[in-house]
């Protein structure tokens, strides 16, 4: 007898952005779409082996019933799957299991994502396998990663009156909204990858987190081809039978107007529930949006000069608006292809141009998570991120001229002022080491695969050639194995390995090492330096990239000491602690200060 293999993936009904983007023409049926996610057994929660969901309410004190899924010849049955055809579909908002679900589907969707771009298995930032997932966690308008709790937490709040309902008021579950719930799930993810990253250091690498939470989130929604036809077939063009809306006159699909009918829409669709939700995209991504690209003539210093692009979140905007140019500019590219040959005024459907904006947000989403590999562990700025999207992209797909990926980002980053680092190539890649100065002979191929203290051991006697700081407290804390997956099959075997240096001295010291203090600190103000590096081994283990933030880098450390001075870290020795929440809570009120609105 032979047995059925099991099948690896499983597909869970959810609300494709949040409840608020309905099928075109039919108000009352919310837009939901079905996601492959990796198959596993589960138990009621759903709780699964990297993701546990609890749906404790701790401001009514309610345990809400588990989600229980029944099976049918070996697979698990999606209850929601039948309910989300009707045309009215709107109990799924009524249903706590669907709530249970749907956090579950896309926390493990992303999960997924990250360890399919990245080539291996991916820890969460805290030790322990399964993080908790709460979706009715609190009666309040935010949600965040909790490092300390090994939780994303989910809150619920009234949302606005609906004029059509006799002005009922709805409310608003930030659980369904898939652009919060990837972007708390990213910040859990990042923290596993990147611990140093919510170190104090300078706007950038602040800004980072709640950047690139944004992105990941954006192009999560934007990889959904439904979501992408549905913004694309704007109210304005109704009329017509539905076949005939489904085309779209070629010349109106101009990078303007993509701009104004996809990312705008969406973005103030967002707004419409979520402008109240701390944390979230919305209004912070309307503002990112609202980011012009500068043109050449224009100082290029223009906003990371500013003061108020000073503020983290705000700093954190402009990767947004990078990426998303990029975007734009990419599925353009792709456009252009599908229109060629066609006469002027002649249409296109929206299926087939959904279907290229989704597969160029699934592509600059591999790059987007691959390039945390190729970034500094320590101190990041946002010119190391753009060499390391070229480097980890170049690795996979050596020949870019298909759709130009790396020449838009590289031409969308420079339009926000950002290029990269004086050391870098000059196609923007990282320069490959030269490893011939190199000693591996007491190294063991092997274990350099696996092993912290085997590559320690490579460092320390290479230290000179690497340029490690000898003195520092240096520490490797993690080596990675990975196989990526490029876009035509092929596979690149690579292990990633992270060091770091720290130093704690006072401020008089720190002088001698030609970084300057801060005027006015104290000269026995104690102040401890960070450095470190990725180190990206080939499959022979032979290094083939050192991305390096050396400790002391004058021309870092002493903006690092300016900024962090200025603006208050060295008085709050706990100001690393709840993180997230405060980050959230940073930009909330960061925004009420900017939209003026009251609460
Ligand atoms: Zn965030």
């Amino acid at each position: 007898m032979t047995t059925i293999p099991k099948s690896r993936t499983r597909k869970l009904t959810i609300i494709a952005q949040d409840p608020s983007i309905t099928v075109k023409g039919k108000k009352d049926k919310i837009l939901t779409t079905e996601v492959e996610i990796p198959a596993e057994e589960i138990a009621p929660g759903p709780r699964g082996y990297r993701v546990q969901v609890v749906d404790y309410d701790s401001t009514t004190g309610t345990l809400y019933m588990p989600m229980e899924y029944t099976h049918k010849n070996g697979q698990y049955l999606d209850p929601f799957k039948r309910i989300a055809e009707k045309d009215d579909n709107r109990s799924l908002l009524e249903d706590p299991r669907f709530h249970q679900q749907n956090v579950y589907a896309i926390v493990m969707r992303t999960l997924a994502r990250f360890e399919f771009a990245l080539g291996r298995r991916l820890s969460w930032g805290f030790a322990g396998q399964q993080i908790n997932v709460a979706p009715h966690a609190f009666a309040d308008a935010n949600a965040f990663y909790s490092d300390r709790n090994q939780a994303l937490v989910f809150g619920y709040f009234q949302g606005k009156k609906d004029e059509e309902k006799d002005g009922e008021k709805n409310m608003v579950y930030t659980c369904l909204s898939h652009d919060v719930v990837a972007h708390e799930t990213t910040h859990a993810l990042v923290d596993g990858l990147r611990q140093r990253y919510t170190d104090p250091s300078s706007p950038e690498q602040a800004g980072f987190h709640e950047g690139f939470a944004d992105v990941v989130a954006l192009l999560s929604v934007f990889s959904l081809k439904k979501i992408v036809s549905t913004l694309l077939l704007d109210e304005n063009e109704s009329g017509g039978s539905a076949n005939s809306n489904r085309f779209i006159y070629a010349n109106k699909l101009t990078e303007g107007k993509l701009r104004e009918s996809v990312l705008f829409r969406l973005a103030d669709q967002m707004g419409q529930e979520m402008a109240r939700t701390r944390g979230m995209c919305a209004k912070a991504l309307r503002q990112s949006m609202d980011l012009q690209p500068l043109s050449d003539e224009d100082d290029l210093d223009t906003y990371a000069g500013q003061e108020k692009f000073q503020e983290p979140h705000r700093r954190g905007e402009l990767l947004v608006a990078a990426m998303m140019t990029a975007f734009l500019k990419v599925w353009m590219t792709r456009i252009e292809k599908l229109k060629r040959g066609r006469a002027a005024g002649s249409k296109l459907d929206s299926e087939l141009v959904a279907e290229e904006g989704a597969d160029a947000a699934d592509q600059l989403l591999n790059m987007a998570i691959r390039a945390l590999d190729y970034s500094p562990p320590t101190d990041l700025q946002f010119c190391d991120y753009l060499s390391a999207l070229i480097t980890a992209d170049k690795e996979v797909v050596p020949d870019d001229s298909k759709y130009g990926y790396r020449d838009e980002i590289l031409k969308s980053f420079r339009k926000y002022g950002i290029e990269p680092p004086p050391s870098a190539e000059s196609d923007g890649s990282w320069p490959l080491e030269d490893d011939h100065g190199l000693t591996y002979d007491r190294a063991h191929f092997e274990s350099m695969l696996r092993d912290p203290v085997e590559v320690f051991r490579f460092i320390w006697e290479n230290r000179e050639q690497l340029k490690v700081h000898e003195e520092a407290y240096t520490k490797v804390i993690s080596v990675r194995p990975c196989v990526r997956l490029g876009p035509d099959g092929f596979t690149l075997r690579e292990t990633v390995a992270e060091y770091i240096q720290t130093m704690t001295l006072r401020a008089k010291e720190v002088e001698l090492l030609n970084i300057n203090v801060p005027d006015d600190m104290p000269l026995t103000q104690e102040i401890t330096l960070y450095g470190g590096g990725a180190l990206i081994f080939d499959e022979y283990s032979r290094l083939k990239y050192h991305i390096r933030n050396r400790i002391l880098n004058t021309t870092r450390q002493t903006p690092r000491l300016k900024y962090l001075w200025q603006y208050g870290y060295f008085d709050d020795p706990n100001s690393s602690e709840n993180i997230f929440a405060r980050l959230h809570l940073y930009r909330s009120l960061n925004l009420r200060s900017h939209t003026g609105e009251e609460f």
